[in-house]
């Protein structure tokens, strides 16, 4: 995807409960700030064109990153679970672009590390926790 990086595949892996729509996940547009620049959150349904084959992108030449918020009848993933781990996973992203690490990073041709980025989206709340637990955190 020019100027964006696509997450990956959704997943069917954390599997707590059946998605029920708007359940619990607040998926509403709003604008972020990522290091000063101002990112359009856009939740989408799965069936959006762009959302069709990822959970998630950030796109850097629009400054906006989309999320997913509605999967077919038959996935059977907690969405919520799915949709929160995309949604810190672009954040990353943007994170890493507008931080001055955009392309070329780690010498791939273009974008960057998806381990490290899943790494982080993963671990970021664990991580969260112990430093609060510990007092720790800036
Ligand atoms: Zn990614």
């Amino acid at each position: 995807m020019p100027g964006g990086m696509c997450s990956l595949q959704p997943r069917p892996d954390g599997i707590r409960q059946k998605w029920e729509v708007g359940k619990s996940m607040v998926t509403k547009n709003r604008k972020i700030n990522i290091l000063g620049t101002v990112y359009d959150l856009e939740y989408k349904l799965h069936t959006s064109e762009d959302l069709e084959n990822c959970s998630g992108y950030a796109d850097y030449t629009k400054k906006m990153i989309a999320v997913r918020k509605t999967y077919p009848d038959d996935y059977s993933g907690d969405v919520d679970y799915v949709i929160r781990e995309t949604l810190r996973h672009e954040i990353l992203h943007a994170f890493l672009y507008e931080s001055g690490l955009g392309d070329n990073w780690e010498h791939k041709s273009m974008g960057h590390e998806e381990t490290l980025i899943d790494w982080f989206a993963i671990q970021y709340p664990k991580l969260r926790k112990i430093y609060q637990e510990l007092e720790c955190e800036d």
